[in-house]
């Protein structure tokens, strides 16, 4: 028996990248033992930028294709699908609209960022960005938003809004509760910004093992480590925390004396990571490639997907028209 329904939603971005697998894609995968889940690529949020439009597609494709050969499993029961295939979110966000005051949306911090990020684009998107968001999760009752502690907030936006709406039309809508999880920050090959692809930074789960070396090669460690007889610091070097994750526990304490004492050079730490990961993500990369002989097959799913979201979406738009006596 599972403990509810999950929601949660992605930003198309193509091949996604080990800050996406440890951020969210884990998380997903584990949520299926217990919930009914509901992922979701929210295109039409990326719009709300008007960057890189072309890439829509292309980059659906290759992060569903990650998600499902990273364990995503719509044969357990997992729905996934686009945002933008069930137009009913677009009723329902014109709907909660009504109920949410134009200046709470205009003092959030997130669109006081966006307006930093794109001077010349404040368009409407950006200020109903969060009414989309509250429409995307309750379209579809989900009981549960796995979240990071720092994103609390943008669930907390979306249970007011739920809150006023009930509040004024009935019991209509569920209050979705936060799923803290731990969301670890996960550094690009630079050390210093979070991983990411537009800032180049990334390593993307479907490389090849030539491509991991390289990439892996490139991180920047301890900067205080000039020469390989220097005492290195584990606790800065971002090559360490990567070890924390994909290398056995008793090498990893192994490595941390090592580093210590100059035990260790980071050209041999670095390599002894890629050959980790080289590892770990060979199933991925295998699941990857078999999936992919079959062009069809993430379309198929999708579409598949929105079918069953939409036979969700269809009573819960029933239920709010009914309640706020639409004719
Ligand atoms: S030896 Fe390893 S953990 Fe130590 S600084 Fe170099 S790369 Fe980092």
């Amino acid at each position: 028996m599972k403990k509810g329904r999950v929601f949660s939603g992605a930003r198309p971005t193509g091949r996604q990248h080990l800050g996406n697998y440890l951020g969210a894609i884990k998380n997903y995968v584990a949520l299926q033992e217990n919930y009914d889940c509901v992922y979701c690529v929210v295109d039409l949020h990326a719009l709300t930028t008007l960057a890189d439009t072309e890439h829509l597609r292309t980059w659906t494709y290759e992060m569903v294709l990650d998600w499902l050969a990273a364990g995503i499993d719509p044969e357990c029961g997992t729905i996934v699908f686009v945002q933008s295939h069930v137009p009913q979110v677009t009723e329902l966000h014109t709907i909660l609209s009504m109920v949410t005051p134009l200046g709470k949306l205009t003092r959030l911090p997130t669109f006081k960022e966006k307006v930093r990020q794109q001077p010349d684009n404040v368009n409407y998107g950006l200020v109903g960005y969060p009414v989309l968001m509250a429409a995307d999760i309750t379209l579809y009752k989900a009981d549960v938003v796995p979240v990071g502690v720092d994103q609390a907030s943008h669930l907390e936006f979306t249970r007011e809004i739920v809150r006023t709406f009930n509040h004024h039309f009935g019991p209509v809508l569920v209050e979705p509760q936060a799923k803290y999880t731990e969301v670890p920050k996960v550094l690009g090959i630079d050390g210093i910004n979070k991983m990411s692809k537009s800032l180049n930074n990334h390593v993307e789960l479907a490389s090849e093992p030539e491509e991991l070396y390289a990439r892996v090669r490139m991180m920047v460690t301890d900067p205080q480590r000039q020469r390989r007889t220097d005492p290195g610091r584990p606790e800065v070097c971002n090559v360490f925390s990567l070890h924390n994750v994909f290398t056995p526990q008793e090498t990893v304490g192994q490595i941390e004396a090592d580093c210590r004492t100059a035990g260790i050079g980071c050209v041999e730490c670095k390599k002894m990571l890629a050959e980790n990961l080289v590892v770990h993500l060979a199933p991925f990369r295998e699941r990857r490639s078999q999936l992919a002989t079959d062009p069809d097959y993430v379309w198929d799913v999708l579409r598949d997907g929105a079918e069953r979201a939409k036979t969700i979406a269809r009573q819960v738009i029933a239920e709010v028209q009914t309640a706020v006596g639409l004719p």
